[in-house]
């Protein structure tokens, strides 16, 4: 039956001149015309309106839309054809599934796209990687992971250069990988160039993160039909936590190749101030996702992609409590372990950034920039009040 059901996509993909849809797509776009013809939701999210600019849903439509969706739930328990109607719409949970096949297809290099189908097993296999590294690496270079003070100086356990190569090397070819896949998904279908206000606009809506307040301001559904704006707030202090980690990063460069002022730094520095403010909203927001997600409505989302992301936030976690650990005790005798542990958590961070829930970050901006340079254009359909 289920070959039969491929057999019966593929001919009609092919009559129309298209790329045969896959059974998850396949599934988006039978609930999408559903949705068509529906129009309830369409002050939810961008991918109303951007679905309302389409009369068919190819592949790219529908790896577009499924990226653009933010899981808010909102269409879910507001649809009066969601399950048990027989019509079983439930665009969230079938956007989910979809989106794992967009990561997993446009993986740079291709053949590690399998990692997203165990990803649950590649997040702890990098994670036990970094840390034997890197425990293994201060033992031979210290001789012990306990050790006399030495005033917090991280290069007297591992040199500079050898930590610029190591994490220089990883994190390019992260980015390399990300762009990569980025780029791909650009091509499948591009809305053409960006303008300025585009760019300005999607930039914007990624940085509030907009659709997360259920296109009505009260936030999305988490557990239940009341709406909440906790799962927004979260992933701020995440996001931005991220960021003043990263500019922590940067700026501590520029201290050490401009300024030539070598680590460590003073608790009241730049890089130090950054660090701490980053490593708390990269505490608290995971530990917030990890509390939502532990008690998401169970039609939420894809069921099979709970490791990912419940390890992903894990991970994030595990970075800036020892990040924290590190900084509070790094005066002390046992700093090499310390450091050795959280170095191990950021590398095995860096190494699954393309490979894990880190990407959806990157198509999403990039699905935003698409629905800013689209709805700038004339539709296509000409319908009435269109
Ligand atoms: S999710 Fe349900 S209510 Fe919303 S547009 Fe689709 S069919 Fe209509
Ligand atoms: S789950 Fe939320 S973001 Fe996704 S399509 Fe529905 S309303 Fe839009």
């Amino acid at each position: 039956m289920q070959q039969l059901d491929a057999l019966a996509r593929e001919a009609v993909a092919l009559a129309q001149g298209g790329t045969p849809l896959s059974a998850a797509e396949a599934e988006v776009a039978r609930q999408l015309q559903v949705c068509n013809a529906c129009r309830y939701c369409e002050g939810f999210c961008a991918v109303f309106p951007a679905m309302t600019r389409r009369l068919e849903f190819g592949k790219a439509d529908v790896h577009y839309l499924a990226n653009l969706c933010h899981n808010c739930g909102a269409c879910l328990h507001a649809c009066q054809y969601a399950p048990p109607h027989e019509f079983a719409v439930n665009v969230p949970q079938a956007m989910a599934v979809v989106r794992v096949q967009t990561y997993s297809e446009l993986a740079w290099p291709p053949a590690l796209g399998a990692l997203y189908r165990r990803n649950g097993a590649t997040l702890a296999i990098a994670t036990g990687l970094g840390l034997a590294l890197f425990l293994v690496l201060a033992r031979v270079l210290k001789g012990s992971l306990f050790h006399a003070p030495l005033a917090g100086n991280f290069y007297a356990v591992f040199p500079h250069n050898l930590l610029v190569g190591m994490f220089g090397v990883v994190f390019g070819f992260a980015v390399l990988a990300l762009a990569m896949g980025a780029r791909g998904f650009w091509r499948r279908e591009s809305p053409g160039p960006a303008s300025g206000a585009a760019v300005g606009e999607a930039v914007t809506d990624a940085l509030r993160l907009k659709y997360l307040d259920g296109g009505h301001g009260q936030g999305c559904n988490d557990a239940d039909d009341r709406f909440t704006l906790w799962r927004r707030r979260w992933h701020h202090f995440t996001f931005y936590g991220f960021l003043l980690c990263f500019a922590a990063t940067g700026v501590a460069t520029l201290y050490h190749y401009v300024l030539h002022l070598h680590a460590p730094y003073p608790l009241a520095s730049l890089p130090v101030l950054l660090g701490t403010l980053g490593g708390v909203g990269l505490m608290i927001g995971p530990v917030g996702l990890l509390w939502l997600n532990l008690r998401r409505h169970p039609l939420h989302g894809d069921g099979a992609q709970r490791p990912m992301d419940r390890g992903f936030i894990a991970l994030l976690l595990a970075n800036s409590v020892t990040g924290l650990a590190l900084l509070a005790w790094r005066d002390g005798g046992a700093m090499a372990l310390l450091l050795a542990l959280h170095l191990g958590f950021v590398m095995a961070l860096f190494l699954t950034l393309p490979y894990g829930k880190f990407a959806h970050a990157v198509y999403r901006v990039a699905a935003l920039l698409k629905y800013a340079i689209e709805r700038r254009q004339p539709n296509r359909l000409q319908l009435g009040s269109d």
